[in-house]
């Protein structure tokens, strides 16, 4: 113990990341449900570096224990196998929100499931956030919008979106937990954050690469997600055809993970309390994101010259658009993003490739 500063330095056989040493007084303690996850366990990296006390919340769904086991043993930190559908008792200054499957195989798997996910588990937390007097963040999303009339889309749009097709379960969940932070704000005076995620690449280029880098967090991105990024990623590499579903003219705009973590953050620790979205406002087909990826493998050492695209149907109630209109989030974060998308691209690509050479995945 330093006993001028009042911080504590703690030994121990064990080689951490290097987080920073905060004052006892600035040091917050977080819930982070959902932390074993993609964009979880990248927040959690964030926080841990910050030098906060980080408590990760997961039901290991589609998380998994080793996304954060580079922490475990660490003294500010505690993973707990919990299942937010269940409430849970602890005591907090912060809860960052995120238990949900993302992807649509993993949300459309167990549908009931994840509604009971977004509408009892948003209950429980912000129960929670209530008696602890807590500050309460909701990782909402685009999807919020549905196959939106309005593009891009304002946070001021209240969506078009089909409740009973195959996504509602997901994007009519996460309309509900939306609903129930505002109430819980009348209601309880939670003081609350929603943030409107749009789609995420993971691509190693920030500040935080080195740290990343040598300390192996790796980019955590699951081969079998489903999602296109992966999907088309893993196909390339093995020179299957890629597996276009519809026209491809359907579009989405994607945003770098750690971009996304700066957001959060900042939405976090700022005063404002509406539903901010954060994306990144480069709009792809999904055709044109295609033929990225094809390029992208072919100039690859490894990767096959040509790959072919095959057409599927279309995947039902697919949006046909998606871009973020990120004015509020510059407005009164700050925010926006810093990476372009092909910027990084190509070290996604590099990743799964090394991942598929060293047998990981
Ligand atoms: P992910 O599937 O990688 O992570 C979700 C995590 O929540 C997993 O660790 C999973 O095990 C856990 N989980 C699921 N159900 C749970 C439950 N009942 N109890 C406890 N833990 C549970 O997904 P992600 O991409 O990291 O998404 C994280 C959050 O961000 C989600 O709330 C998602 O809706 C939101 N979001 C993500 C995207 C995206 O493109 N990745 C876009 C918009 C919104
Ligand atoms: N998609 C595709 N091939 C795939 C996976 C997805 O053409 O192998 C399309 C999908 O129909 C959608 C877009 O890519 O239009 C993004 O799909 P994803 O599953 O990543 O998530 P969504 O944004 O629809 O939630």
């Amino acid at each position: 113990i330093n006993h001028e500063d009042g911080s504590v330095t703690y030994r121990s056989n064990h080689s951490y990341p290097p987080v920073r040493r905060l004052r006892p007084s600035e040091r917050k303690r977080i819930l982070v449900t959902g932390g074993a996850g993609f964009v979880g366990s990248h927040l959690v990296d964030r926080l841990m570096l910050m030098g906060h006390e980080v408590i990760v919340l997961d039901n290991f769904f589609t998380g998994a224990k080793r996304n954060v086991q580079h922490w475990i043993g660490h003294p500010h930190f505690e993973l707990i196998r919990h299942d937010v559908v269940d409430p849970f008792m602890i005591e907090v200054s912060q809860i960052y929100h995120l238990a949900c499957p993302a992807s649509p195989p993993h949300y459309q798997y167990n549908p009931t499931k994840t509604v009971k996910t977004s509408v009892m588990g948003t209950i429980n937390m912000l129960g929670l956030a209530k008696r602890t007097k807590a500050r309460f963040l909701l990782t909402s999303t685009s999807e919020i919008y549905g196959d939106p009339e309005e593009h891009p889309q304002k946070e001021t749009y209240w969506g078009h979106v089909n409740p009973i097709g195959p996504r509602a379960c997901y994007d009519e969940g996460k309309r509900i937990a939306e609903t129930l932070t505002y109430a819980y704000m009348r209601q309880n005076d939670v003081d609350v954050r929603v943030a409107r995620i749009f789609k995420q690449l993971l691509l190693l280029l920030s500040i935080l690469l080195i740290i990343i880098y040598f300390l192996r967090l790796g980019p955590r991105m699951s081969p079998a997600d489903g999602r296109v990024v992966s999907n088309f990623i893993m196909q390339a590499l093995k020179g299957e055809p890629l597996t276009l579903y519809g026209d491809g003219q359907q579009t989405r705009s994607f945003q770098y993970v750690h971009d996304l973590v700066d957001g959060l953050i900042l939405l976090m620790n700022k005063n404002y309390m509406d539903p901010v979205n954060l994306g990144n406002p480069e709009e792809y087909t999904i055709k044109n994101f295609a033929d990225i990826i094809r390029e992208q493998v072919a100039n690859s050492s490894v990767g096959p010259d040509n790959v072919n695209i095959k057409i599927l149907p279309a995947a039902m109630d697919d949006p046909k658009k998606r871009k973020p209109d990120i004015s509020r989030a510059l407005k009164y974060l700050g925010w926006k993003p810093r990476f372009a998308v092909r910027q990084g691209l190509q070290e996604t690509v590099d990743w799964f490739k090394l991942q598929v050479e060293e047998g990981l995945i």
